[in-house]
């Protein structure tokens, strides 16, 4: 399929291009060893992911281990109180752990052991992707260092416990404010001294390449199936494909399964309390071209050009910018970047939940909001919508700020 002068025949060989840009979107800034250590990462992808004993072991993972694949949910009491409107949604939250992240650290993890590292290190913010790595961790015998604030670790304690369990060390870093941004910093300069044994583990479709080409390689599973699945349950292809988009990982696995057909793809942001910065995370409707984090993007600015401070409540998706292949899928209109507020998200959290037995991630309920304002609009057809999590993790926080209604 041609769309506006790209090929999607042949769009993942052609992107990213050899030194990691989508479009001028993507790239490597980062310090000149740590860079050294990123072509180390690329070379060893570029020969594993082409090993047959490297495919054979992950596929036997994604079965034996993470409860792969996950299936396809026809949304039925859902769709018919709306209208003819047909949802269905990918079920992520049955993968092991409870959302998609498994599927990308699982990867990393496995690329790790094969380049003879002992160790994973990775930041974490609400402590989601810190869990996914020491689940990965533990099942391959490596160590596991995750960053995290202090102010993070007070906040997030089931995660922290969960992550100790498991065997991680949880790194507390204690200047600044404490929180994601710190914890960065940290992880990164540990990174420095460390990568000759280990290999830094970032979590979503972001940072310098290779990452963000790894990772949606390692999320495209969840396209490639949800595809397969919704073909073999309805005869024919979804109308629109809708998923979340907080750095862009489980979007840009489940769009990867669509960017070649003729179905109308969704991203959606976190739109907060409303459009003023600082009260939503919606970096790709509102933000502007710039370079933090080790890529070139669209991130949303502060006065000084610096990230500027997010808010959503989903803290999965509280990040200033986004991966750069949804920056480029954007500019090319081949994905419509859309939102949804806090209200409509925890709307569709207690809908999904009541009408279909199946509590969301509140990450997750912002595409199942905007997927039920599409359905409004559309009048007839099928839509898919990624469910990246289940809503386990997020039980305090929704009994705390909206009882039990
Ligand atoms: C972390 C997380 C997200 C956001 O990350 P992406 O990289 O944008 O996918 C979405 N949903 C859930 C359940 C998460 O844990």
């Amino acid at each position: 399929m041609n769309f506006n002068g790209i090929n999607f025949d042949t769009y993942f060989r052609n992107y990213p291009s050899m030194d990691g840009y989508f479009g001028k979107y993507g790239g490597c800034y980062i310090p000149d060893n740590l860079k050294k250590a990123m072509e180390e990462i690329t070379e060893a992808y570029f020969t594993i992911c082409k090993s047959s004993k490297f495919i054979a072991e992950l596929r036997r993972i994604r079965k034996e281990f993470q409860g792969r694949p996950t299936p396809v949910s026809h949304l039925e009491r859902l769709s018919n109180s709306m209208g003819n409107v047909q949802l269905y949604v990918k079920r992520e939250d049955l993968n092991h752990t409870g959302a998609h992240k498994l599927n990308h650290c699982m990867g990393e993890a496995l690329l790790a052991k094969y380049m003879g590292k002992k160790k994973v290190i990775a930041e974490t913010g609400a402590g989601q992707h810190g869990v996914a790595l020491a689940t990965a961790a533990a099942y391959f015998g490596l160590e596991c260092d995750i960053y995290m604030g202090s102010v993070d670790i007070a906040k997030q304690a089931p995660n922290v416990a969960r992550m100790k369990i498991l065997g991680a060390n949880v790194v507390e870093v204690t200047h600044g404010l404490k929180t994601l941004k710190e914890a960065v910093d940290a992880a990164f300069e540990a990174y420095s001294r460390e990568y000759k044994d280990c290999i830094y583990c970032i979590g979503s479709a972001l940072g310098p390449h290779p990452f963000p080409m790894m990772v949606r390689d390692f999320q495209s599973v969840v396209g490639i199936e949800a595809r397969e699945q919704f073909m073999e349950m309805t005869g024919e292809l979804p109308d629109a494909v809708v998923a979340c988009v907080g750095g862009g990982s489980n979007a840009m696995g489940m769009f990867s399964g669509f960017l070649n057909d003729p179905v109308d793809i969704y991203g959606i942001e976190p739109l907060g309390r409303g459009e003023k910065l600082g009260d939503h995370a919606a970096s790709l409707t509102y933000g502007t071209e710039g370079i933090m984090h080790g890529f070139n993007s669209i991130m949303l600015k502060d006065e000084n050009g610096e990230p500027a401070p997010v808010y959503s409540v989903a803290s999965g998706l509280d990040y200033p910018s986004s991966g750069p292949e949804h920056a480029f899928l954007r500019d090319l209109g081949r994905i419509k970047y859309d939102v949804a507020n806090d209200d409509e998200t925890i709307d569709a959290f207690f809908k999904l939940s009541r009408m279909e037995g199946i509590i969301p991630a509140i990450e997750s309920s912002h595409a199942v909001a905007y997927a039920m304002k599409l359905a409004k609009k559309m009048e007839r057809g099928s839509i898919l919508i990624c469910l990246s999590g289940r809503g386990d993790k997020d039980m305090d926080y929704i009994i705390e700020h909206y009882g039990i209604k």
